[in-house]
């Protein structure tokens, strides 16, 4: 299913469940702006590369518009779009003063060199310099970009506008980055799942977990459930699948695909076919890499009891129906996976101050924020008795819609 269109089917059931009138759902649900840029760079061969990129600022009514800007080659107009609309709800529910946005640009970053990708990131940040800001829209990494494209897009945005270390956030510390921000979705997502559990009367170190993919968001749950206790029988990524019941030594791993690229051939595990790592039995299954990866063709199989989804829409709507039926229990992407634009939050706040938080400060702050959201979205699915993903669209919209209002329409 189309992202976009998967994305207003939810908007759309949480509109009717709060009830709102039909203009205000029309302006929270397009988007802000949508901007589209041509970009060539030279090659190192000399020769010419054309790219599109995308910023899409989805809304802006609780704060500055926020969300990562990601390089893949199947990055197009709908799913950025649906991905900025995403991040305006999981700000909202995460009660971070932002609002949201996301980027991207149509590339295989493992196909660019280290020369190339700076100098798309720089044309990149040329032609949107003057619609992003500190106050106005705060990019980030997200899937194929880290802290040194962050690096970048600040240094090229200072041109223009002088030093502004919190026009970005991720950032390398050496520039204002904020410690802990590397590991914050990940260890989101573990916070997610011991509040989740903990309501199930179980914890972390009783369960077996299946993670998909092994970049930051995967690498870093699966290295904290780890460190939990947690036993992670299955993890996946683009090179393949391996699958250990008594639980893989994820440290090892972590070591391994630093040196090899990939998860294959991993000699504390099995290789198996990664196209059935979200139907392996399991208690908790995590998806952590691409968008529309449970669908009606496969949500059936799934054996997990509990999905914590730590990437960005894995679940789309027929998939989520049927999950809900077989009675899974689904801690939906814009709440499971907002650590990761909190601890931006905090990058944010700390650039502003002028002042560094030590690392026990950025992950008990986490903890907090992310403990009281799983319980103001608890309380609202109980209210509305609905799903937790039905909760957290209600609680996100409802808190944006709030703020709307009360700023008004008056010309
Ligand atoms: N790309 C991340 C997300 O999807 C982080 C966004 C941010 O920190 O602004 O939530």
């Amino acid at each position: 299913m189309n992202p976009l269109a998967a994305t207003n089917r939810y908007f759309k059931q949480a509109v009717r469940i709060l009830g709102l009138d039909s203009k205000v759902e029309r302006s929270l649900m397009i988007p802000f702006r949508e901007i589209k840029v041509e970009c060539t760079i030279p090659a190192d061969n000399g020769t010419l590369l054309s790219f599109i990129g995308f910023r899409v600022q989805h809304d802006n009514a609780r704060g500055p518009m926020k969300g990562g800007i990601r390089y893949h080659p199947q990055v197009d107009p709908d799913e950025v779009n649906a991905l900025a609309q995403l991040m305006t709800w999981k700000t909202a529910v995460a009660h971070i003063p932002y609002g949201g946005a996301k980027g991207g640009i149509g590339c295989d970053p493992r196909e660019l060199s280290t020369s190339e990708l700076e100098r798309l990131t720089r044309v990149f940040t040329q032609k949107i310099h003057d619609l992003i800001g500190v106050q106005t829209d705060v990019p980030a990494p997200d899937m194929g970009t880290n802290a040194q494209t962050m690096a970048w897009i600040l240094d090229e945005y200072s041109k223009f506008h002088g030093h502004s270390p919190a026009v970005v956030t991720g950032k390398p510390l050496d520039l204002g980055g904020s410690l802990g921000r590397e590991a914050a979705t990940g260890r989101g997502v573990v916070y997610a799942t011991e509040a989740l559990l903990r309501d199930y009367g179980k914890n972390i170190a009783d369960q077996t977990f299946v993670i998909q993919g092994f970049g930051n968001v995967g690498s870093w749950t699966a290295s904290i459930l780890h460190e939990q206790g947690g036993k992670v029988i299955a993890i996946s990524d683009a090179t393949g699948a391996i699958k250990n019941k008594d639980g893989i030594d994820v440290p090892r791993l972590v070591d391994y695909v630093k040196k090899t690229g990939g998860v294959k051939g991993f000699d504390g595990g099995l290789d198996i076919d990664p196209n059935s790592i979200l139907v392996e039995p399991c208690d908790v299954l995590i998806p952590a890499a691409i968008g529309g990866v449970l669908t009606r063709e496969n949500a059936n199989d799934v054996q997990a009891k509990f999905v914590v989804e730590a990437a960005n829409h894995p679940t789309d709507p027929d998939a989520d129906e049927i999950l809900g039926k077989k009675g899974v229990v689904v801690l939906p992407d814009i709440y499971a996976n907002g650590g990761g634009v909190t601890v931006s939050y905090f990058e944010w706040v700390q650039n502003i101050q002028g002042f560094m938080w030590d690392e026990d400060k950025v992950n008990a702050e986490l903890k907090k924020y992310m403990t009281r959201a799983y319980e103001d979205l608890k309380e609202m699915s109980k209210s509305k008795s609905c799903n937790y993903r039905m909760g957290a669209f209600c609680l996100g919209i409802g808190r944006v819609a709030r703020a709307t209002l009360l700023r008004g329409w008056e010309a």
